[in-house]
């Protein structure tokens, strides 16, 4: 999500001002960091990278500097008082005021704040995005009204309200028109989305099936769904929409019913197996993958064990877990029996391990079959090699042609690595 709303600000300033990316803070003329509060460690980041960038202002006093996303959200004039060398402050949901607040700095000639929650403004006042990519995402809703215990991001980004479709379908389109292919779909919880016009409702299975018909879209992903508005429709969806990939990320968090209620995350293990267990039965080719937060407060070693059972059960396919970082505000902060540090961290390890042996297991599996790959670009790691990935969201590195990026091929699986798979092309005559 913070990638896509640090899209949004580059389009933003190009159309103000004709701004340019650079890659090296000492070309620039404005710095801004675009911060995420979910985690106590992402938080603490932003203040140590401020401290760096300081002394290129007072190199060049004409620098300005901003700082956007949830942490700016959260703590607004905060950091101000602990960076006073600050120009701008400015939420998730006010990066299209950016140009304003950078005329008001430079007229007022001190920093400006502005990190209000106006709806869905910010969708109607982003220019159109330009893209050379042929895989683009799309935000169909923003915020978050669930309320977890544990979470921040209602308080950062505000209530769910969702995009008008056709504010989505336009956004689609245009990017199809500039060939992407891939489109991933954003949200907190993409699918609570819901909207009304004249007289029809909108939700995201009807959402789903309007994007699929957009001409050019190829491939529907979709990130983040929450387990408790994961309906009989959507999951029916897997067995009749063939452009929705074989993979879905679908957070359970926990194990154990206590900590389940105690976060307050509306369903229990059972309901979530259930939806897993009608899922692979409306498309047996889906993988499964999801969030884990280990050491929330209250739980046991025996909650911890119905965790690592969950996820013998499900057999997840690649996952994120976290230790419990308590966020101020929330309710589960002021929950007694915290967790000791060293009882999370090693919960923490005893759980990735388990993940990654089942991601290898996985992908072990998948050496030896053929699978329709999406070029993406070059390796990361060797730039002599492509890398694509499976509609099971593996990434595959192959060797291949640069004219193949943005392509669909068909790859034979030849190794498994922990976190990818060595692949080659089927080359056909
Ligand atoms: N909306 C999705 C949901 O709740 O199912 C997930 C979005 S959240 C921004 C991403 C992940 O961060 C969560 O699924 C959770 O595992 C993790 N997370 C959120 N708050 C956390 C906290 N206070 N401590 C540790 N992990 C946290």
């Amino acid at each position: 999500m913070n990638e896509y709303d640090s899209d949004k600000i580059v389009d933003v300033l190009r159309e103000y001002d004709g701004y340019e990316k650079t890659s090296d803070a000492k070309e620039a003329d404005l710095i801004l960091f675009n911060t995420c509060s979910v985690r106590e460690k992402a938080q603490e980041k932003v203040f140590s990278d401020l401290g760096r960038v300081r002394r290129l202002k007072e190199v060049n006093p004409n620098v300005r500097i901003g700082v956007g996303g949830c942490v700016a959200s959260q703590e607004g004039n905060v950091i101000i008082s602990r960076a006073p060398y600050v120009d701008l402050i400015f939420g998730p949901q006010t990066i299209h005021r950016l140009p304003a607040l950078l005329a008001a700095r430079e007229k007022k000639g001190k920093p400006q704040l502005d990190i209000s929650f106006p709806e869905v403004e910010k969708f109607d006042n982003l220019p159109i995005s330009l893209t050379t990519s042929q895989s683009a995402m799309v935000s169909i809703m923003e915020g978050c009204s669930k309320y977890c215990s544990f979470c921040v991001v209602p308080y950062t980004r505000g209530e769910e309200i969702s995009r008008p479709l056709e504010d989505v379908l336009v956004e689609v389109a245009t990017l199809t028109t500039q060939g992407v292919k891939e489109i991933t779909l954003l949200g907190q919880n993409v699918n609570a989305y819901f909207y009304e016009q004249k007289d029809e409702t909108i939700d995201f299975v009807t959402l789903l099936e309007y994007i699929s018909e957009v001409p050019g879209v190829e491939r529907i992903k979709y990130t983040t769904s929450h387990p408790k508005e994961f309906s009989d429709r959507l999951i029916a969806s897997y067995r009749t929409m063939d452009k929705l990939v074989d993979h879905v990320h679908l957070p359970v968090q926990s194990g154990s019913d206590k900590i389940l209620e105690s976060m307050k995350r509306g369903y229990t293990r059972i309901q979530y197996l259930k939806i897993i267990k009608d899922l692979k039965a409306a498309r047996s080719s889906v993988s499964i993958s999801s969030d884990f937060i280990v050491g929330f407060p209250g739980e046991t070693e025996a909650d911890f064990e119905e965790t690592i059972s969950l996820v013998d059960e499900v057999n997840f396919d690649g996952s994120f877990s976290f230790m419990y970082s308590p966020r101020p505000g929330t309710p589960a902060a002021a929950l007694p029996n915290h967790v000791p540090l060293n009882v999370k961290k090693d919960r923490l390890a005893r759980l990735q391990a388990k993940l990654s042996k089942n991601a290898l297991r996985y992908n072990q599996l998948m050496v030896g079959n053929e699978y329709e790959v999406f070029v993406e670009g070059l390796s990361k790691k060797d730039s002599s090699k492509l890398s694509g990935r499976t509609s099971n969201n593996k990434v595959v590195n192959f060797d291949g042609q640069e004219r193949l990026i943005g392509h669909t091929v068909n790859i034979r699986m030849i190794e498994a690595l922990p976190n990818s798979l060595r692949g080659e092309v089927i080359t056909r005559d």
